[in-house]
């Protein structure tokens, strides 16, 4: 058998499968941003005020909207989620030397906001169904390879201390978080969550973020909410949560008129502008969600039609806010999985495949790292397909 001959109905499949549950256009992005409330109103009132950067009301007001949406008891507002997982680490007790357990299949920057945090990454394989670490393996693997020494857990191999376990809510489907708080727990590794992707998905009842030390939140332009460039901190911690604000704002000491910093600190702050933009679209939030989910519905429904392909759907318990909408190929296969996101792309439907592999990227081979079997195998077989909320008919957005 050739490829084209056994590729051909499945491209045809798919392609049949995005007409019909995608509106007509001819080019349809992988996730758009939606502006369609009161995003331009707070933008022009603080440059109509003149409170456009460090100072002004809508970093407050953002942070305690964030608050009561996922119920965390304190948020800090970040310029962007690398830079509010980087802090989360330092506050979590990562330090220079330290390793820091993170999934393969994750994007660059939960890697590079371990190194930015003086730490090496330690790759870990993901679970085919969730697409997050797997807590069954990852407990195996530890038990293998960590040594206990006076209340810390150090990696036999390399003498290193290890000192946190980052899962990651793989596009937006809450990862087995009760598994990995067990092996957080048993193995004394802190956890801190990488929910960049997953605002507005809830693990059994309660929002991703807050079961580890601290959480990273991204408001990216990709993201299900966005605010230009941007991120948060969550923590049940009020002293992280001090630290976090004090960390990301130069380590400055309150005072009216003098600057005395107190440590070497960052300007990691979120600036009012993008804060009133975060406002705005967090009003709109529950509207995208919802159509979000009615969007993922019809692929759910038009993929399970096709045979040879798996729609990843929300874990068992789960609420997803479904941000990419992706399938599995069943047999992996990367020349078939080119193939069709050539033909998709091709058809105007943009598609991509998963990130490359991080313990694959240059500046990452030379980290440990488990077998990922799991994850090569998601990599030769995953598909991410349109998921902006647009694509879903609205009845309160006001264009122009
Ligand atoms: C988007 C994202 C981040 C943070 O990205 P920023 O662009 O810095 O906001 C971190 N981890 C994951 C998994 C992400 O998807």
């Amino acid at each position: 058998m050739n490829l084209t001959d056994t590729a051909a109905p499945l491209q045809e499949s798919l392609l049949t499968v995005l007409r019909h549950v995608l509106p007509a256009k001819p080019f349809i992005p992988l996730h758009e941003p939606e502006f369609a409330g009161n995003e331009w109103n707070y933008v022009k009132e603080c440059i109509d005020t003149g409170w456009v950067s460090s100072v002004g009301k809508y970093v407050e007001e953002f942070e305690r909207r964030i608050e009561q949406f996922t119920g965390a008891p304190h948020a800090v507002v970040t310029v962007n989620g690398t830079a509010a997982l980087h802090v989360a680490l330092v506050l979590a007790g990562v330090g220079a030397g330290d390793e820091v357990i993170i999934p393969a299949l994750s994007f660059v920057a939960t890697a590079n906001a371990v190194v930015h945090a003086g730490g090496v990454p330690h790759f870990v394989d993901c679970e085919l169904d969730t697409l997050g670490i797997d807590p069954v393996a990852l407990r195996d693997y530890l038990e293998r390879i960590v040594e206990r020494r006076s209340g810390n857990t150090y990696n036999r191999v390399t003498g290193r201390r290890i000192a946190a376990l980052v899962p990651m809510h793989v596009f937006g489907h809450p990862t087995d978080i009760d598994g990995l708080l067990a092996v957080s727990k048993d193995f004394n590794i802190p956890l801190v969550e990488d929910a960049a992707e997953s605002l507005g998905s809830y693990y059994h009842g309660r929002h991703t973020g807050n079961f580890g030390v601290c959480a990273a939140l991204s408001f990216n332009g990709n993201k299900v909410v966005t605010t230009g460039g941007g991120g948060a901190i969550l923590t049940g911690d009020p002293e992280i949560a001090r630290m976090a604000k004090h960390l990301t704002t130069t380590a400055k000491r309150p005072h009216a008129w003098e600057f005395q910093h107190d440590q070497v600190a960052w300007n990691y702050r979120m600036p009012n502008l993008n804060a009133a933009l975060g406002c705005a679209q967090l009003e709109r939030l529950p509207d995208m969600l919802k159509r979000k989910k009615e969007l993922a519905a019809r692929y759910r429904v038009a993929l399970s039609a096709i045979k040879g392909v798996r729609f990843i759907d929300q874990p068992e318990g789960c609420d997803s806010n479904f941000w990419l909408n992706a399938f599995l190929l069943d047999t992996p296969d990367m020349a078939l999985r080119d193939r069709l996101l050539g033909a998709l792309n091709g058809a105007g439907f943009m598609a991509r495949p998963t990130w490359g592999l991080l313990n694959k990227l240059p500046m990452y081979t030379q980290c440990p790292s488990a077998a990922v079997t799991n994850a090569e195998r998601i990599e030769a077989s995953l598909i991410n397909i349109p998921s902006s909320p647009g694509l879903v008919g609205n009845s309160d957005a006001q264009h122009g």
